[in-house]
């Protein structure tokens, strides 16, 4: 059964987090997150640090001259080890706050199999409202152009 948005019928999108922490590591062509300019004085605020130092402390600059997060063997600096969660959750980067709802992971407002090859939770769970995968779709390219 479709939603309908407005514009066209999308299918219904189901997606619940397990808290695997998989998209907390780097795998294969998924190792960056990067960090927007917003993201960097949020982060930063929440850990009580002057950007300059936070930007210091637990990001690189790539090989494309974007700032990235840390990813220290693979894992991302703030993912806890014991506890496999995020310890900056609720002020997290844009990029982990619209996963799996990527552009390139939705193509014609549909899950791709490379979707649900990387995450265990898109398929699962409660039904995403089209207007909140639309939001989350808007966010990210948004961040994409900045
Ligand atoms: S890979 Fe998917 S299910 Fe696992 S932590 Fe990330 S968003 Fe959640
Ligand atoms: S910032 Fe948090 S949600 Fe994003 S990759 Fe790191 S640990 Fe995962």
């Amino acid at each position: 059964m479709g939603v309908t948005d407005g514009k066209k019928d999308r299918p219904a999108l189901r997606f619940e987090c397990t808290q695997c922490g998989e998209c907390c590591w780097t795998r294969g062509e998924y190792a960056h997150v990067y960090v927007t300019q917003e993201d960097m004085l949020r982060m930063a605020a929440s850990a009580g640090l002057e950007t300059k130092e936070f930007r210091s402390l637990y990001t690189v600059r790539g090989d494309d001259g974007w700032v990235e997060l840390d990813f220290p063997g693979g894992r991302c600096v703030f993912l806890d080890p014991v506890t496999n969660l995020c310890q900056f959750y609720d002020v997290r980067p844009t990029q982990c706050r619209t996963f799996p709802f990527w552009p390139e992971l939705l193509r014609a407002g549909r899950w791709t199999a490379e979707a649900r090859r990387i995450c265990e939770g898109v398929g699962q769970g409660r039904e995403v409202p089209a207007d909140e995968v639309a939001e989350r779709l808007e966010t990210q390219r948004r961040a994409d152009e900045s």
